[in-house]
């Protein structure tokens, strides 16, 4: 494993997120680095592979710059780059929800070690939110959690409204997680907006709850914003809750639909993928224009998937 998939993300204030993109880019590419990082007048929020001979030279250059004092970096460690290409640019906002959030109203921080001691001592009037998208957590969550049917970051805002109708801001303590902490950061003050006082949030998120929890409480798999996808929280075990689209046979592997036109991402099983030619129905098999499939590679997110351009994290313009 030579390669290091580093996550952080860290809130200061960007004077030109373009120009700070574009100085950031430059030196990572002289790392080799892939992946991709976005800047906002509210400060940085990466996803990025790195060679381990470059690992040094990368947090040299963020500990030189005094903006990035306390940045909490993840490291996961893969045998590949899981980025095709480095991305970095500027953005309107780091998670795209259309509207101002102030930030430091957010809820309480609770380390892994407090979040699993909360989940086994938590009473009736406490509710876990999972604040990731339907297709997140439909192959992995905290055992008891409310997952959001919403497809993006935005539909939270509606969610809140109709969450709010039946669980009292007064008297509801709740608990927020996501995958590596930002959605929370940014939701949370939401949650404090509308009325609920007691507001706790995981910190580092689930990849860091994985690393020093393993996938205690976890039903599933965790989904990634990169060519991995999907990832177990303990590599020891099989835990998948996932569910073919066709079949309904127990699954977790992540495809878009082969047909461009369509690019659904679905869940399904080897057989039935084979089945279909990695198209999500009969449909999409015969017609528009559908890409070869090879049931024998490992399967990679296509380049210009919804997800990959609109959700990642990004404010989507
Ligand atoms: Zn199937
Ligand atoms: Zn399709």
């Amino acid at each position: 494993m030579d390669y290091a998939v580093i996550a952080y993300y860290h809130f200061f204030h960007v004077e030109d997120p373009h120009a700070e993109a574009k100085s950031h880019k430059a030196f990572l590419a002289s790392l080799e680095g892939k992946g991709r990082i976005y800047f906002a007048e509210e400060g940085v929020n990466a996803q990025l592979a790195l060679h381990k001979k470059h690992l040094n030279a990368y947090y040299q250059y963020l500990q030189n710059d005094s903006r990035y004092e306390g940045v909490d970096i993840k490291i996961q460690w893969f045998d590949e780059p899981p980025f095709a290409k480095l991305t970095v640019k500027g953005k309107k906002q780091l998670v795209a929800l259309d509207r101002k959030v102030d930030l430091s109203n957010r809820g309480e921080y609770m380390t892994p070690t407090e979040w699993k001691e909360q989940l086994e001592s938590k009473d009736a009037n406490t509710v876990v939110i999972d604040v990731r998208n339907n297709y997140e957590s439909a192959i992995g969550h905290f055992s008891g959690a409310i997952k959001p049917d919403v497809a993006t970051f935005r539909e939270f805002n509606q969610w809140l409204e109709d969450f709010k109708k039946e669980h009292d801001p007064k008297t509801t303590k709740l608990m927020t997680y996501c995958t590596g902490g930002i959605r929370c950061e940014i939701f949370s003050p939401l949650l404090k907006e509308a009325g609920y006082e007691h507001v706790y949030q995981l910190k580092g998120g689930v990849i860091r709850y994985g690393e020093e929890k393993g996938d205690t409480h976890w039903e599933g798999k965790l989904f990634v914003f990169d060519d991995r996808l999907v990832i177990p929280l303990d590599t020891m075990k099989e835990n998948t809750i996932g569910s073919c689209h066709f079949c309904s046979k127990a699954a977790d592997t992540y495809y878009n639909c082969a047909n461009m036109d369509c690019n659904a991402l679905f869940v399904a099983c080897s057989d039935c993928i084979s089945n279909t030619s990695g198209c999500c129905g009969t449909h999409c098999q015969h017609t528009g224009r559908v890409r070869a499939f090879d049931s024998t590679t490992r399967v990679k997110p296509f380049r210009k998937l919804a997800h990959d351009e609109k959700l990642a994290l990004s404010s989507g313009k």
